[in-house]
């Protein structure tokens, strides 16, 4: 049984049956039977197929909007920002796949030589709560359109969303099975990997799940996708616009309430504007309204359960402990649901969870450098590596800081974010493989050479 529980009040108010495991081997079989069906359908017809889902989100907006706050605590606004970009990848993946998945001539002294793009099978699709929506059509809008089908086993946390993305692609036209949600327990997923249909795993969370996920696909020879956390360096040099830099740190670690995998982490400062940075960002962290994310008036939500409230907490109070300087927050609130004071953090230090860890919910965390030489060197002091940024009036020297740091993207002057036209995706502990772009659309393709003589 799957729960719901709304995090804004810490109480339950929907329940699913799960899958057992012959009802998910059942499910697969018919993603098996759908795989068919797309494979087989003309491209025109299946991008057809993505232009009607992407229509049935814009005219279901405020439906889905609601239903993800309510699962997992996200502002109303941003909440329906998330579900007006899945109708926005829909679109951007029909109108690019064409070109993208175009056959490839390449040289021949006689005959013909080249490459063809051709789908796999079943992708199994594991994905976080964080996004419930654009999670599962980062991935979903590409792999369709390269004639891939999807099973996706959700965050226990999210069911109501996943099921709701089910009946969407139902509506839209995509062969029964070709958006299939399982809703199976993490101990089922080892059987779906090994199911024959199965051809690759993608999968977007913790390093941990990555971990174990990414062997049971080894284990099958089965590629995988692994979009996994961060802990995201936002370097600022001494001539950065402190206005803008402050702004970008603060939406960094307060949208979605600071759970976002791509958002900055390590805020690392320059010694000498380290001061003003930090008055700054704690006058702008300090003002926030924590409340219903339903209610407009409110700018923070809760986070999405309480256990990972409880770790935020731990990680804070043991960095206190190693030596960080709390300016503002560090506790929970006192009210119902699982809300955490904005928290600005500083003195932060390699050793301290606050450093090493990836903090996922509406804390700062501020590290002091000696210049952009040891700037480089905290920013790339980590096991992660997705997005960074560096901020400098001078953008020359943004950018060749930028091409030393180990990440899977890098921002002068902005802020990194899953833009569905760009390839996304990490190094190191931050996973490997890539979605979106050119990249993700034939990520889970059989690259296949054809000699013709
Ligand atoms: P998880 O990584 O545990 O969850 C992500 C997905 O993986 C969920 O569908 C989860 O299912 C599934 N999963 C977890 N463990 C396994 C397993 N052993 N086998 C198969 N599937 C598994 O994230 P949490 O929700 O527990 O969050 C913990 C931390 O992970 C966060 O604090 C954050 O640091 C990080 N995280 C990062 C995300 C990102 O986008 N980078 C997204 C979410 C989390 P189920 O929900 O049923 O456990």
């Amino acid at each position: 049984m799957f729960v719901s529980t709304n995090p804004a009040t810490g109480q339950s108010f929907a329940r699913y049956a799960a899958h057992d495991a012959p009802a998910a081997t059942r499910l697969l079989d018919g993603c098996g039977r759908a795989f068919g069906r797309w494979r087989d359908t003309p491209l025109a017809a299946r991008l057809d197929i993505l232009l009607r889902l992407a229509g049935l989100f814009e005219d279901r907006v405020r439906d889905l909007a609601v239903l993800s706050s309510r699962e997992m605590g996200k502002l109303l606004p941003e909440a329906e920002a998330e579900v007006r970009r899945c109708a926005r990848v829909c679109r951007f993946y029909a109108k690019m796949a064409p070109r993208w998945l175009a056959d490839e001539p390449y040289p021949a002294e006689t005959g013909r030589r080249m490459v063809v793009h051709e789908p796999l099978g079943v992708i199994l699709a594991v994905m976080p709560w964080n996004f419930p929506y654009w999670q599962v059509m980062r991935a979903a809008a590409p792999l369709l359109a390269c004639g891939n089908v999807l099973a996706v086993k959700h965050a226990a946390n999210v069911t109501g969303a996943a099921l709701a993305l089910e009946a969407l692609g139902r509506e839209a036209g995509l062969p029964d099975g070709a958006l299939r949600v399982l809703c199976i327990e993490n101990g089922l997923v080892a059987g779906a990997v090994a199911h024959p249909a199965v051809r690759g795993v993608t999968l977007t969370g913790s390093a941990r799940a990555g971990a174990a996920v990414g062997a049971l696909a080894g284990a099958h020879i089965k590629k995988a996708v692994m979009e996994l956390g961060g802990s995201d360096p936002f370097v600022v040099l001494a001539d950065a616009n402190l206005g803008d830099c402050c702004v970008a740190a603060e939406s960094a670690r307060m949208r979605a309430c600071g759970q976002a995998c791509i958002a900055a982490k390590r805020l690392i400062v320059e010694q000498p504007l380290v001061a003003a940075f930090t008055e700054n960002l704690a006058a702008r962290l300090a003002a926030h309204r924590p409340g219903d994310p339903l209610d407009p008036a409110t700018t923070v939500g809760p986070l999405a359960r309480e256990d990972l409230l409880e770790n935020l907490d731990r990680q804070v109070r043991q960095s206190l402990e190693k030596g960080a300087r709390l300016v503002l927050g560090g506790h929970r609130l006192p009210r119902p649901g699982f809300f955490y004071a904005p928290t600005l953090l500083t003195d932060v230090r390699p050793g301290m969870p606050a450093f090493d860890e990836e903090l996922f919910g509406p804390v700062a965390a501020v590290t002091e450098a000696a210049d952009a030489e040891e700037a480089v060197r905290l920013a790339n002091a980590t096991d992660y590596g997705l997005g960074a940024s560096v901020w400098t009036a001078d953008t020359a020297r943004g950018l060749a800081l930028a091409r030393r740091i180990e990440a899977g993207m890098v921002a002068v002057n902005a802020v990194p974010r899953s833009d569905f036209r760009l390839p996304f995706g990490g190094v190191k502990r931050s996973g490997y493989g890539r979605e979106l772009a050119r990249s993700g659309l034939t990520e889970f393709s059989n690259i296949k050479t054809i000699v013709v003589e």
